[in-house]
């Protein structure tokens, strides 16, 4: 269920695996992500068993669509309904007890938390969204809200990993290009992205120091979706939250 977890910095960081849920396949088990063609009464009650296991009220996480893009939302509550979900790949509060939620499977998911300041966010982060800077985004939210980069916290979570993460030279290329620290060559020796090691690049240039990666590669674990392995498939979650 609740796959990797911190709070040792003031701030709680989570992410799920894929197990603990009512999905059937091929989502099983833990699927949050509504909109990949799940049963969506089994959504809710995925959404509503993760919570519980952090001691959250499902209703009191904040989701956002996801367009892989470099737009930012400042929330400070629940959207009132769907419709009001915006088009954004971050989303950052300075509201206690407000938890938001990134999904993913493969892209990374980008969690930051100033403690002092109070400040969180949630970002998506795939190949475009590394390219079109939502991570540096995120931050510079962050900080307009009173965050300092050097008091950021910031954990990446399970996303497929730069020796599996196949692309064409081009494009290997381009990504480059603009992030060098992507530059990557999958383990079967052909040309390749690392969209993890990108946002860690961008986010120590910006003076991000606490930063922690997970070690879990999706496209290599069966106990993780990944989109790039299965294709129809569920969406993980990450999860920041301040007392
Ligand atoms: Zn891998």
């Amino acid at each position: 269920m609740i796959g990797q977890r911190d709070n040792d910095s003031g701030a709680h960081f989570a992410f799920t695996d894929r197990w603990g849920g009512v999905s059937a396949a091929p989502y099983e088990e833990l699927n949050l992500g509504g909109a990949v063609g799940d049963d969506r009464e089994a959504v809710l009650r995925n959404r509503e068993l993760a919570a519980g296991a952090l001691g959250l009220e499902a209703s009191g996480v904040v989701w956002m669509h996801q367009v892989h893009g470099p737009d930012v939302a400042v929330v400070d509550g629940p959207w009132a309904s769907e419709a009001d979900i915006p088009s954004v790949d971050a989303i950052v509060t300075a509201r206690p007890r407000l938890a938001l939620a990134v999904l993913t499977a493969d892209c990374t998911p980008v969690l930051l938390a100033d403690p002092v300041a109070g400040v969180v966010a949630a970002a998506h982060a795939g190949r475009p969204g590394m390219i079109a800077g939502v991570v540096p985004a995120a931050v510079g939210a962050m900080t307009e809200l009173g965050a300092d980069p050097a008091r950021i916290v910031a954990r990446t979570g399970p996303a497929v990993c730069g020796r599996c993460y196949e692309v064409p030279e081009q494009m290997r290329a381009e990504v480059a290009a603009v992030e060098p620290a992507a530059y990557a060559e999958t383990s079967w020796g052909t040309p390749a992205v690392d969209v993890t090691a990108g946002v860690h690049a961008q986010l120590e240039r910006l003076g991000v120091r606490d930063r922690r990666q997970s070690p879990v590669c999706t496209r290599e674990s069966h106990d993780h979706f990944s989109y790039r392995r299965d294709k129809v498939t569920g969406r993980l979650a990450g999860y920041v939250w301040l007392d």
